[in-house]
């Protein structure tokens, strides 16, 4: 979600120079040698899929669940709000039902996958997290991916232009392009 100049109710009281000066000497950074791994095929895949379904006007978001082998979080599967629920999408925001959310989590127990991020589309090139989106609890382990795509996931589809953020013990952390080329692999066909 791209609302990152609204106020949010739900930290009202909570400047953003107080959230800064809490945190200052304890900054969110990526641990260690985490790295994110999929096919091209199929991040090229979640990215059609994304794009098609903002279709220019609103925002779309997607599921990756696999497998995580130390510090390797490999993608399996991809799985797309708007065909979990009705992701109730817009301009500038979209849903996912705790009911969406809670059959999710029962099909991966079943099929032995792991939860191993998430990706969604902002409609310009800011690709931050917006406070609604670092408040997302759809997994609040550590090592967690959230990728946002700018442009409504438009091609080209470059991964310098993707915004890369991983949750740490102490709050999200947005990779440095360095990094990302460091710690996300597409790989093959
Ligand atoms: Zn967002």
């Amino acid at each position: 979600m791209a609302k990152e100049r609204k106020p949010n109710s739900r930290v009202s009281g909570v400047s953003q120079a107080d959230a800064v000066s809490a945190d200052e000497g304890l900054q969110p950074t990526i641990a260690g040698l985490e790295r994110l791994i999929m096919s091209r095929n199929l991040f090229e895949r979640t990215l059609h899929g994304l794009a098609t379904r903002s279709a220019n006007w609103r925002e779309s978001a997607a599921i990756w669940a696999g497998s995580l082998i130390g510090d390797e979080s490999q993608v399996l599967k991809v799985y797309f709000h708007h065909e979990l629920c009705d992701d109730k999408g817009g301009p500038l925001s979209l849903e996912l039902t705790e009911e969406a959310k809670f059959t999710l989590y029962e099909t991966l127990r079943r099929e032995s996958l792991k939860l191993v991020g998430m990706i969604h589309t902002h409609p310009k090139d800011w690709v931050d997290l917006s406070l609604v989106d670092q408040g997302n609890q759809l997994c609040s382990r550590i090592g967690f991916w959230s990728l946002v795509v700018p442009w409504y996931a438009r091609k080209p589809w470059e991964l310098s232009s993707i915004g890369v953020h991983i949750r740490s013990d102490i709050g999200w952390y947005r990779l440095t392009p360095d990094e990302v080329i460091q710690h996300v692999i597409i790989s093959g066909e």
